[in-house]
Order: C-alpha cells, then sequence, then structure tokens
C-alpha cells in the first residue's frame, strides 16, 4: 500500500492535468470499442491516418486549420500505441498520450500531434485496427523487476506482478470518465 501511494504521489507531479488541459499544440481524438473481457489486458490500437480534432469535435477550429481533424503521418507500425486496459473500462475511459507520435515529429503536413485522447468503451467487438495482445511467456527471459513481489512467486508469478505494477501506472494516467 505505502509504495503505491508513494508511486500516486510522483505521478501526480509528473502527469499535471491543468498543464496538460491549457497546453497549445493540435490534439486529436480516436474512439475505440472493446470486448468487455479484454478489460485488463494489453491491446495494440493502429490509430488510423486522421483522427478528429479534440478541441472541435470535427466543426473547425484555430487549433486544426478549420480541417476538423488531424492528419497522422507514418505507416501503420508507426502509427500503433500499445496500451494496458484498466481492469473495468466502466462507463468509458480516456487515456492521453502527450506527443503520441514523436518518431514522426518530422514527416508529413502541419505540426505533429501534442496530445491524442484516446477513448475506450466496451463494445460486443473489437473496432477496427484494436487487437489484443497474446501474453507469450518466455521461462528463459529473466525479469528484472525494480520492486520484488509481495510473496514468493513463481515466473508466471512475478510476471503478473511486473504486468500489475505497469496497470497501476497506467491506472493513474487514466484522465477523466467519459462522461462528457
Ligand atoms: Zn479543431
Amino acid at each position: 500500500m505505502r509504495h503505491e501511494d508513494v508511486m500516486g504521489e510522483q505521478l501526480a507531479r509528473i502527469v499535471d492535468l491543468e498543464a496538460l488541459e491549457s497546453s497549445a499544440g493540435p490534439r486529436g481524438r480516436h474512439a475505440i470499442e472493446v470486448p468487455s473481457g479484454w478489460e485488463g489486458s494489453e491491446i495494440d490500437v493502429a490509430v488510423p491516418t486522421r483522427v478528429a480534432c479534440a478541441r472541435c469535435d470535427g466543426g473547425g477550429c484555430d487549433a486544426c486549420g478549420r480541417r476538423g481533424g488531424h492528419r497522422i503521418p507514418g505507416d501503420i507500425t508507426a502509427r500503433t500505441l500499445r496500451v494496458r486496459l484498466p481492469q473495468t473500462l466502466g462507463d468509458g475511459v480516456v487515456l492521453r498520450f502527450v506527443d503520441p507520435f514523436h518518431a514522426l515529429a518530422d514527416v508529413g503536413d502541419g505540426a505533429p500531434l501534442a496530445q491524442l485522447l484516446l477513448e475506450m468503451r466496451r463494445g460486443s467487438a473489437a473496432s477496427a485496427g484494436v487487437t489484443r495482445v497474446r501474453v507469450t511467456i518466455v521461462p528463459s527471459t529473466p525479469m528484472r523487476l525494480s520492486v520484488p513481489p509481495p510473496m514468493p512467486t513463481s515466473k508466471l508469478g512475478a510476471r503478473i506482478a511486473a504486468v500489475a505494477t505497469v496497470a497501476i501506472a497506467l491506472a493513474t494516467l487514466v484522465a477523466l470518465v467519459a462522461g462528457r
């Protein structure tokens, strides 16, 4: 418990929501649906070549040059984000990626996306471009954990502990429940 508290504080300091909210720069929005059985899993999200502008929701504003959206350059590999879903999506969650495609900064026209808001909801099927990452256990690969697992566990248990740590970090980054 104590460790989680400390980690939460550190994340709060790094992720200054007010600063993120007020930051200028192109901000895109992409909404996906995933089957409820995928909650807690890792997924790959292939972001389409064009996303709606999160500031005007496609209506056209200064931030998107009245185009209502932003172009994402690069091939599908470069546009794919790996995300760990929270244990429950509830009514939907929004993850905010800062500078999500930094590697593509010099490619394409216009400024690179400063932020991407990924809206995730439960659905009957996964949206196009969304795939579940298969968990592969490679026993010969030693896990390097900064924090030892709370209990002596098998290698599978150690892997789950590592994954859980990442999940906690991600869950803390969840910006808001997508009630809008
Ligand atoms: Zn706009």
